[in-house]
């Protein structure tokens, strides 16, 4: 079995055919996954989203490359994460990629979301994108220890995932370890130990090679599994198992 720990299939061109792209989960034993919200005008889509299918579960946040959208409180993140479908927060963190000038809005604003996570105590989604250092000095200084959660699509070195599973962090790969030239974060698949680590498709982008480029979804998160156990030399059953057993020990999810 698989799971999905990070997708958006509430975004248009999905949330269209969500029965069918549950279907398409099934057929790839894919048994779970998480529909990440990133800003609050589209939180009840990913709340309904999570409330219409059992096996998905879903988060509350705010992403940091949407700028101009309505600013959460910790009160309001706390309130909307008591529902028992929302098992995280975020996702969050900070992206000086898309975004440049002073991104100080940013930073408060991923302190905003590890506070909320703390009097939750929801684990927290973090996307981090060329902003590693201010990320992991954040999180120390916000205590993100304290709650734990998941560098999704994770992209960095290995020096970076290992201060991360340190706090307490899962490590999230992405279609981009099935990647030809992605030689370091294959190397961060091989590196890391199989317990501290996630798999994503973060749908509708990023699709696994054979599907690169086109429209990605949650029953693909299998081709990362297998692209991981190649890595490892060991089966693929082994990195589903444990994936899927992280996964519902860092959400609390239940089965
Ligand atoms: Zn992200
Ligand atoms: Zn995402």
């Amino acid at each position: 079995m698989f799971i999905d720990s990070h997708c958006h299939i509430n975004f248009p061109g999905l949330g269209e055919q969500q029965d069918a792209l549950l279907a398409r989960m099934a057929d790839n034993a894919v048994t779970h996954a998480l529909c990440v919200s990133v800003n609050l005008e589209d939180f009840p889509q990913v709340l309904a989203t999570a409330e219409n299918h059992p096996n998905v579960y879903a988060s509350v946040g705010v992403h940091p490359d949407h700028e101009d959208t309505q600013e959460p409180s910790v009160a309001q993140l706390v309130e909307l994460a008591a529902h028992p479908k929302i098992v995280a927060i975020g996702e969050t963190g900070l992206d000086y990629f898309r975004l440049t000038g002073d991104l100080e809005w940013q930073r408060e604003r991923f302190r905003t979301h590890i506070r909320a996570a703390r009097q939750s105590g929801k684990p927290l989604i973090i996307h981090t994108r060329e902003s590693s250092e201010d990320t992991l000095r954040i999180m120390a200084e916000e205590g993100a220890d304290q709650v734990g959660g998941v560098m999704h699509c994770f992209t960095e070195s290995l020096a970076v995932a290992e201060r991360a599973i340190e706090m307490g962090f899962y490590i999230s790969f992405s279609g981009i370890v099935t990647f030809k030239n992605a030689v370091a974060l294959k190397h961060v698949a091989q590196s890391i130990s199989l317990e501290h680590m996630l798999i994503e498709t973060d749908s509708p982008y990023l699709a696994p090679v054979p599907y690169r480029g086109k429209t990605n979804q949650p029953a693909y998160v299998k081709h990362v599994a297998e692209e991981i156990a190649r890595l490892r030399n060991i089966d693929v059953a082994e990195v589903g198992a444990a994936t899927s057993a992280n996964f519902f020990r860092l959400f609390k999810a239940a089965a």
